[in-house]
């Protein structure tokens, strides 16, 4: 399936009902720049392997482009490109001053050693040294990179400007040391939980509901632990290697444990192990995908059995499957506004560096939500009034505001 074809799916339904411009439309159908580059990075070995990057820009009316670099061995272009149309939304769902870019680079991460990763990550930023910079373009961490490789990146691209230090605030996602925010690494799982308890308030979901988690990285581990510290019962995770459910609620404790221990869930004592198909069709009242894209679709939509489901990955549910869903009266959080919270506090990161400041978490977090809680209740009252779902409901508020900043 093709992501970048979702996408514009998504805007095609959406568009008529924002009342956007035919021009403003046919604008957004692409990016403005595609850049593709050839790594050639030498392995400990002493051979060279060439990797292919992208950078999509795909919309910058809002602000600089702004968008996460990936490190894939599945990353293709068409994946980039959705995932930047959908930066470019999320960013005006937000309402924050930025536009849509990603990153990508096709290579399996976990077969580098940390020399390999870290002469991959500078080569990166000195491959696209004249398309990124804090006013133009800033990347951000995705799916397996992190902010150790958000400060290579900066670090090498401050050398190539010279030294220049401005060009430290090209990268958020740093560590809090080389100049990043606090509450960025949470932010992207604490501002998924102040939407869906903000939704939870309007359709009773009470504490205590059960809660399925796909995937256990950033994303995933922290929207469990606040869900958990709040009263939720988180009763299945899982990651690339497959899941663990516990009808009665698993201990989350126990679970990073024997995470951090064996490197897998799977094997969990006193969990049943489950596969990741399994555990989107559990009986469960709230499911949360937070891995990749595509992994709600026609083919198991019928068999959700949640009554609501919070996307915290990028793209999880494929256009077929948000009418099934929607048929059956799922309420879907799209991703555009569930997993802002990571693009918010890049943004909060980006105002400290720029202005030479630094927040507490304390402000993070409080203005993390008021930025997503007023931009879920906009997209809550929209979807009641137009009885639209909510995916539609974000699209309108964003396309009026993208097409406001094209004029
Ligand atoms: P991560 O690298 O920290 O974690 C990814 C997780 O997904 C890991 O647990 C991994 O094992 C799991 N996974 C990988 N392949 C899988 C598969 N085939 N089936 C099930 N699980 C699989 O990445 P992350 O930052 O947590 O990102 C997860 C999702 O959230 C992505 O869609 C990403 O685009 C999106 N997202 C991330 C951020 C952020 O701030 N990190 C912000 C917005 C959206």
């Amino acid at each position: 399936m093709n992501p970048f074809a979702t996408a514009l799916e998504q805007l095609e339904q959406s568009a008529p009902l924002s009342g956007i411009s035919p021009r403003t439309l046919a604008r957004l159908r692409q990016p403005q720049r595609i850049i593709e580059v050839n790594l050639p990075i030498m392995m400990d070995s002493g051979e060279e392997n060439i990797f292919t990057a992208y950078r999509v820009q795909y919309n910058n009316a809002r602000g600089p482009y702004k968008g996460g670099i990936r490190f894939h061995p599945q990353v293709d272009l068409n994946e980039v490109k959705a995932l930047a149309f959908w930066m470019t939304i999320k960013c005006a769902v937000a309402n924050i001053p930025l536009g849509g870019g990603k990153g990508g680079v096709i290579v399996d991460s976990k077969k580098l050693s940390t020399r390999e990763l870290e002469r991959l990550s500078r080569a990166f930023a000195r491959g696209f040294k004249d398309f990124i910079g804090p006013e133009t373009d800033v990347p951000a961490p995705d799916v397996y990179t992190t902010p150790q490789i958000m400060t290579w990146m900066a670090d090498e691209l401050v050398a190539a400007h010279g030294g220049d230090k401005k060009y430290q605030a090209t990268f958020t996602g740093k560590p809090i040391e080389a100049g990043g925010s606090q509450g960025r690494t949470e932010a992207t799982g604490l501002g998924g939980f102040y939407v869906f308890e903000a939704l939870a308030e309007k359709i009773k979901v009470a504490k205590g509901s059960s809660i399925a988690i796909q995937g256990f990285g950033n994303v995933g581990l922290y929207f469990a632990r606040f869900a958990a510290a709040a009263g939720y019962k988180i009763v299945a995770v899982s990651d690339s290697s497959g899941g663990i459910y516990d009808s009665a609620g698993l201990d989350l404790t126990a679970v990073e444990a024997h995470k951090n221990k064996t490197g897998k869930l799977v094997g969990l004592p006193g969990a049943d192990s489950i596969t990741n198909e399994e555990l989107l069709v559990l009986p469960v009242d709230v499911l949360v995908p937070a891995a990749l894209e595509n992994q709600i679709t026609a083919d198991n939509a019928d068999a959700i059995k949640a009554k609501v489901i919070v996307e915290m990955a990028n793209g999880p549910t494929t256009m077929e499957a948000d009418r099934i869903l929607w048929q059956k009266k799922t309420v879907v959080v799209p991703d555009v506004l569930a997993n802002a919270g990571g693009v918010t506090v890049s943004y909060f990161e980006w105002l400290q560096n720029t202005a030479g400041k630094s927040w507490s978490q304390e402000k993070v977090f409080a203005d993390l939500k008021s930025t997503l809680v007023p931009a879920f209740e906009e997209i809550y009252a929209l979807g009641k009034e137009k009885n639209i779902d909510l995916r539609t409901a974000a699209y309108v508020v964003a396309l009026r505001r993208i097409e406001q900043a094209m004029k």
